[in-house]
């Protein structure tokens, strides 16, 4: 039987050990590796013996984090990145050439979105943006024909679902392939790839690293897909730095009691906004009106950490509440061990528009909140006397 998730993410990629006996995974600040004779150097080259070459392309340190993560998306291969936006950008390159469709939802990230807007568009790559959550729209899209279809869910900052298995199916039939953004799940909450996906990704600046001081991405699939941006990655040069690799390797050890308690903090805070006058709206997954709620219940073993709740008193009340909050960083950020807010319209979601806003069902009074392992007593008093405040 395999081992459970909390042992497998402190042991997955460490359990051959490393050099001296050493207990933690040695940082490898270096660029090259040393070889017994030029029999052993070509060997390893061809990849026919196992060791590394250049740090540009692969890192012993950065290898325990791929290892760990494949582990937990059960995944046959893992490759990091810099950042969450160089594994979803370095995998969109991949897999797209001029003339080829891809098919997404509108509330994809704001990152995501701009490759979706700007950045193939101009190399000729057709882009289908569907309402997140209208499914029947998106199979209707996706049979059209499509060479990638492209999900993320739960989104960001409205907290929508989309049926991965549902979607996935559909890609398959048209043998597209389908990634999934597995960012505000993780791999404690939902696994895309038991539900049909080919390939997930993570920015792993979020909850994996958990703490709010290393970026990086990673993205998890089949060998052969994964091994094809993996040389695409190789030659951008959008490769995870050691350090960061060791700090998120450290963060993922606690990710399964981090994220319990992400689960269980946000469902007793979306439940207090939900009881609060001066609440216009609560967005949260688990909460049993969410219009997704279902979807949610099938997919998901948790709802996560992330929720967002509008004030009837608009961008003014936010402007005025934000301030009085002792207990959270504003800034433009989610998934740490600190509780975080913002408002949209000032950090995901600046570049777009009040009607665009309005269309994506963003309030104007909207504030995006990512619940810490603060205790959960102290951010509600904490969130009651900031609402007080506002008269
Ligand atoms: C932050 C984020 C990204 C981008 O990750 P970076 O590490 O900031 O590049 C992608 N997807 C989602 C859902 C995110 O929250």
């Amino acid at each position: 039987m395999q081992d459970k998730f909390g042992t497998r993410s402190v042991w997955a990629g460490e359990q051959d050990g490393f050099p001296e006996g050493s207990s933690q995974v040695p940082v490898y600040h270096t660029v090259t590796y040393g070889y017994e004779d030029l029999d052993h150097w070509y060997d390893v080259a061809l990849g026919k013996a196992p060791g590394h070459i250049y740090s540009r392309n692969t890192n012993p340190t950065v290898k325990v984090l791929e290892d760990k993560m494949k582990d937990l998306e059960g995944a046959e291969a893992a490759t990091c990145f810099a950042t969450g936006m160089a594994a979803i950008s370095n995998t969109l390159f991949t897999f797209l050439k001029p003339g080829d469709r891809v098919v997404s939802i509108k509330d994809s990230y704001g990152g995501t979105s701009k490759m979706f807007l700007d950045f193939l568009p101009d190399i000729n790559v057709e882009v289908t943006l569907v309402e997140t959550g209208d499914h029947e729209q998106m199979e209707a899209e996706i049979a059209r024909g499509c060479q990638l279809v492209y999900l993320e869910t739960p989104t960001n900052p409205t907290l929508k679902l989309v049926d991965i298995e549902r979607l996935c199916k559909a890609a398959r039939a048209q043998q597209a392939i389908s990634v999934v953004d597995n960012t505000f799940a993780t791999p404690v909450n939902q696994n895309p790839l038991a539900l049909g996906a080919d390939l997930v990704v993570h920015s792993a600046t979020k909850f994996l690293g958990g703490h709010s001081d290393a970026m990086g991405g990673v993205l998890c699939g089949s060998k052969a897909l994964v091994d094809k941006v993996y040389h695409y990655r190789e030659i951008t040069g959008a490769t995870l730095h050691p350090m960061s690799a060791y700090l998120l390797i450290r963060g993922i050890k606690t990710l399964e009691l981090r994220i319990a308690r992400h689960n269980e903090s946000a469902m007793k805070i979306a439940e207090f906004l939900n009881s609060q006058d001066k609440v216009s709206a609560v967005f949260y997954p688990g909460l049993p009106d969410h219009p997704h709620h279902e979807v949610a219940k099938r997919q998901m073993r948790g709802f996560g950490g992330m929720l967002s709740f509008s004030l009837h008193g608009g961008y003014e009340a936010v402007k005025a509440l934000l301030p009085k909050l002792n207990y959270a960083h504003l800034a433009a950020h989610l998934g740490s061990v600190d509780t975080l807010a913002g408002p949209p319209k000032v950090t995901s979601h600046v570049e777009t528009t009040p009607e665009e806003r309005k269309q994506l069902g963003i309030p104007e009074g909207l504030i995006r909140y990512s619940v810490g392992i603060e205790n959960v007593e102290d951010l509600i008093a904490d969130l009651q006397q900031a609402l007080d405040s506002l008269g």
